[in-house]
């Protein structure tokens, strides 16, 4: 059994980049799965308490995001929806791998050190941060993670805490691997296009918000920055620019870049039909979301029941591991 298990920090709004590089595979996994359980998607809140935050809105997101994940075809009878901290194992099992994992080891985090820099007032959960990612997958048994590079660092410590726990108390987790898929595609910020399209980026980048109004997103992709050549080219490197709105246009549209190089000559034409594309591509997102937002009580009982199935796979894997480590059963 292999299972996909994906979590998503209610930090910022979610956009096109978080819809093509984690939701629709959710959606994908879900398919192919073999049982309802295969697929786990959460929204990791607990992580989102790691940085500055403002309670009122952690607590927004994380049902705006719900919601966007049931509007997008994640299906909860055929994948399990969740909050991380309605699962109170993630944090049981948190602290039972603090007792495995070393302080020197937390330290080494290339995130920690980005993230930390230059601030007067560190969270202690932003270095165990990583402890508590190695319990969301270790509760699950997932024995690969597909993960991007920024996160590869915290799987190999996942794996190396599993094994060091497996090797002093016995064999209680299965041993994780990250695995890097390839990526649908990775959206340039369309303001600054070398940069990655992101959750968190500051006011007046060139983010497409799933819930941007039409407007909003016509005029976030017509003031895209191109270059000066005036031509249409395919060249990430060379024109990232230009590539990136390919890139935009080949995702809501189920082309390729490759292939709709061709079609524009003019960066009119080439924003014109990338506009369409987008706001045809989230208008279904959009309407949907609406309808489910009008019905909270329908959202939250979504949650309690994938917390629920959540919970029934991840319990006995924290009994192993209390048992194991020397607690005496309650
Ligand atoms: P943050 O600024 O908080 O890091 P983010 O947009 O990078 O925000 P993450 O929570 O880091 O969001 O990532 C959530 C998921 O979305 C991951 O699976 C990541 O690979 C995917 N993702 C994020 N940004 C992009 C992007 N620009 N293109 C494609 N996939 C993306
Ligand atoms: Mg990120």
């Amino acid at each position: 059994m292999s299972r996909a298990l994906t979590g998503i920090t209610p930090s910022g709004r979610l956009h096109l980049g978080n819809l093509v590089g984690a939701m629709r595979p959710i959606v994908a996994a879900q398919e192919v799965g073999s049982g309802p359980d295969d697929t786990i998607a959460f929204i990791s809140d607990l992580h989102a308490l790691t940085l500055d935050h403002d309670p009122a809105k952690v607590r927004e997101r994380t049902f705006e995001f719900v919601t966007l994940l049931l509007a997008v075809g994640v299906d909860p009878g055929r994948a399990v929806l969740m909050v991380q901290s309605h699962v109170r194992e993630h944090v049981e099992l948190h602290y039972l791998l603090e007792c495995a994992a070393g302080f020197g080891e937390a330290q080494r985090m290339i995130q920690f050190r980005q993230k930390s820099r230059g601030r007067d007032h560190v969270r202690l959960s932003l270095l165990t941060y990583p402890v508590l990612m190695a319990a969301d997958i270790l509760l699950y048994g997932a024995a690969e993670v597909p993960v991007g590079d920024d996160q590869r660092q915290h799987v190999e410590l996942a794996r190396t805490v599993a094994e060091r726990f497996n090797a002093r108390y016995g064999e209680v987790f299965i041993v994780p691997k990250a695995v890097h898929p390839p990526v649908a595609a990775r959206l340039g910020d369309l303001a600054r296009p070398a940069r990655k399209m992101s959750k968190t980026a500051p006011p007046g980048a060139g983010v497409l918000h799933l819930l941007d109004t039409p407007d909003v997103l016509r005029r976030t992709i017509a003031r895209a920055v191109t270059d000066s050549a005036g031509t249409v080219a395919y060249d990430p490197v060379g024109r990232p620019g230009v590539s990136n709105l390919l890139a935009v246009l080949a995702v809501c549209s189920g082309s390729t870049p490759e292939r709709l190089v061709g079609e524009y000559t003019r960066y009119g034409d080439l924003k014109r039909a990338t506009a369409d594309a987008v706001i045809a591509t989230l208008a279904p997102v959009q309407a949907r979301y609406a309808e489910l937002a009008a019905d909270p009580g329908h959202v939250r009982e979504v949650l309690r029941d994938g917390a629920a199935r959540a919970s029934a796979i991840a319990a006995p894997t924290v009994r192993a591991a209390r048992e194991a480590i020397g607690l005496l059963a309650a």
